[in-house]
């Protein structure tokens, strides 16, 4: 470890939550237990067997009793996390694996487990999707809880600080996160961990500032040092010097400042000055995301990706799990409309009980509605789960990746058939509930005016749209610099889409990351967009400029943005536009 003398030592990784805290460090002892590896008698299988199995249960009581104290204190909200990681445990995969090493290796049961967690982090180290890969994070969180049940080391709390202290530690659980005080810990930082590792996503809903993936802070900082984080821009500072304590300290006023001055338009209209509304909503993956979408003024969720239901585990999730997770997003949102889009995988996103093979070239490959149109099985209870939930509240049901009138005519077939096994049923769903379409494929966009006589709502998937018009693989980090929203060809296509869904007189929605970045919010009003749904905490900065701007401007302005050759070209006439008449808007 560094002495307390380590000075202004900047440090920078990813910023998991925003927003800044300054304050004494605790360090909270989350390292890994330590495995020695020794051989066992044959006779000596069965009690290390045993010693295992115990180790399970002991911890599944811990997470259980921790669930039940969260509970009563704060409710069911964000509880799911949880009941992750008691699937996990429960997992037939994890017994097998490791009672079968103890067996054939003849090994102590520490060092069986070990080696079942290095099978998972093999299979999840080989899985293209970001968010796939950092499950492995989960998994071994629960590996390490079995562990140390079988060693016999407890755990200290993580609000175990003196006043008000920012926790370093090598990794938090999203159990360690859930029971975080915040009058007491007001931020952390860790050695591990990704933008989408469970344990960032419940900082971003409980709004704890963090950083996380330093690989190595816990070597780097003392207990009792001073730092900043910065959970905005992922730096974090060790005893600043004064200068930038000061900085920081200016920062963090005026970043509070301008939350305090967003949230005031929470429950303010999304409309011009010239009168025209549009609806913000929210992207929602956890139900434990709700709280914050409502605290940030949301007008629903826009979409509702489903697939988080069908990762991490063996078998699929059938009709009633489907219908109660939909239910609960529904009612927790009502009266809101919530925008659920059918399973959105295949290729890099993998879902074991699929039994896909591998592809050559998977974002082109047997993914999203293709896979479910292949699979009735699978979607039929889907359609039917999520049409059911249509009964609860206002309910929006779209499909991702559609390529074309036929796609879309096939989806709608099976949506009848089941619809009308639920009539049979005497199962009650919403008569009316309107059907959209992702836009993310050009040659959707080249039929839009086909498709927008089959469906309610088109949704641009800026995402995917971007990578299929310019090829470029969104994932790629060699080929950021030409993943290009404002292209001249991405902005071509935004506008047929929307004069094709206006013509028809459906709504033209976005629910891309480029939805959610306020710069592009004057390209989008002046192209005409209805509704925009992004992550939660955008929700006010995009309002916040979209109440000053009028729709007449935004459209001449997007007539000039449309004339340039370039994205380069775009760029710095927006920028210019930006300067000249929004400026105190993007402060
Ligand atoms: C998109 O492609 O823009 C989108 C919203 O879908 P996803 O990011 O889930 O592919
Ligand atoms: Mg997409």
């Amino acid at each position: 470890m560094v002495s307390a003398k380590t000075s202004n030592r900047e440090l920078r990784a990813i910023g998991a939550s925003p927003g800044i805290a300054i304050g004494p460090v605790r360090i909270t002892d989350r390292s890994r237990v330590a495995v020695v590896e020794s051989e066992i008698d044959p006779a000596e299988v069965p009690a290390e067997a045993a010693r295992f199995r115990n180790a399970l249960a002991a911890a599944e009581a811990e997470l259980r009793g921790i669930k039940e104290r969260l509970e009563a204190a704060r409710g069911p909200e964000h509880l799911y996390v949880i009941d992750t990681h008691l699937l996990i445990l429960r997992d037939s995969m994890l017994t097998r694996e490791t009672v079968g090493t103890i067996e054939t290796e003849l090994i102590n049961a520490e060092a069986a487990l070990k080696r079942t967690l290095q099978k998972f982090k093999d299979f999840f180290a080989g899985i293209g999707d970001e968010y796939l890969r950092e499950r492995s994070g989960d998994v071994e969180t629960v590996i390490e809880r079995i562990l140390r049940c079988m060693v016999g080391q407890s755990q200290v709390s993580v609000n175990d600080v003196e006043g008000r202290a920012i926790i370093v530690s090598h990794d938090l659980s999203p159990a360690d996160v859930l029971q975080i005080d915040k009058s007491r810990v007001i931020g952390f930082v860790t050695d591990l961990g990704g933008k989408t590792s469970h344990s960032a996503i419940l900082a971003r809903a409980l709004e704890i500032p963090a950083v996380v993936g330093l690989e190595r802070v816990t070597a780097e900082i003392c207990d009792g040092d001073v730092v900043i984080i910065d959970g905005g821009t992922g730096v974090v500072v060790i005893n600043p010097d004064q200068e930038t304590f000061r900085d920081y300290l200016r920062r963090k006023q005026h970043y509070e400042y301008l939350e305090r001055e967003l949230l005031k338009l929470r429950d303010l209209p999304a409309v011009t000055t010239d009168g025209h509304r549009i609806l913000l909503k929210g992207n929602v993956e956890f139900i434990e995301e709700i709280p914050s979408l409502q605290g940030h003024g949301g007008e629903g969720i826009g979409l509702y990706r489903t697939e988080m239901l069908f990762f991490n585990r063996r078998e699929l999730p059938d009709e009633e799990e489907q219908f109660a997770a939909y239910a609960a997003v529904v009612r927790e949102m009502a009266p809101r409309p919530v925008t659920i889009r059918t399973l959105d995988v295949g290729g890099d996103k993998f879902v074991p009980g699929l039994n896909l093979s591998d592809e050559l070239n998977p974002a082109l490959g047997l993914r999203a509605i293709r896979l479910s149109l292949r699979q009735p099985e699978t979607f039929k209870p889907q359609l039917r789960a999520i049409l059911r939930a249509s009964a609860l509240g206002k309910v929006r049901i779209f499909f991702p990746m559609v390529s074309g009138v036929a796609e879309i005519r096939a989806v709608k077939a099976l949506l009848e058939e089941a619809k009308q096994e639920l009539r049979g049923e005497g199962k009650p769903f919403d008569e009316g509930i309107e059907i959209g379409i992702m836009i993310e494929i050009p040659s959707a966009v080249i039929v839009a005016d086909l498709l927008a006589r089959e469906v309610d709502f088109f949704s641009v998937g800026t995402n995917d749209l971007i990578q299929y018009s310019l090829a470029i693989d969104r994932t790629n980090e060699h080929l950021s610099h030409l993943y290009e929203p404002l292209h001249p060809a991405v902005l071509r296509s935004l506008k047929m889409v929307v004069d094709a869904a206006h013509a028809a007189g459906i709504d033209a929605c976005m629910c891309g990351e480029m939805a959610g970045e306020p710069t592009y919010l004057p390209i989008l009003l002046g192209l005409g967009f209805d509704e925009l749904s992004m992550n939660a905490v955008s929700i006010l900065r995009v309002k916040k400029i979209l109440r000053r701007c009028s729709r007449e401007e935004a459209e001449r302005l997007v007539a000039r943005a449309l004339s340039f050759p370039t994205a380069q070209e775009v760029e710095s006439f927006l920028q210019g536009e930006i300067a000249a008449h929004y400026a105190e808007s993007f402060d």
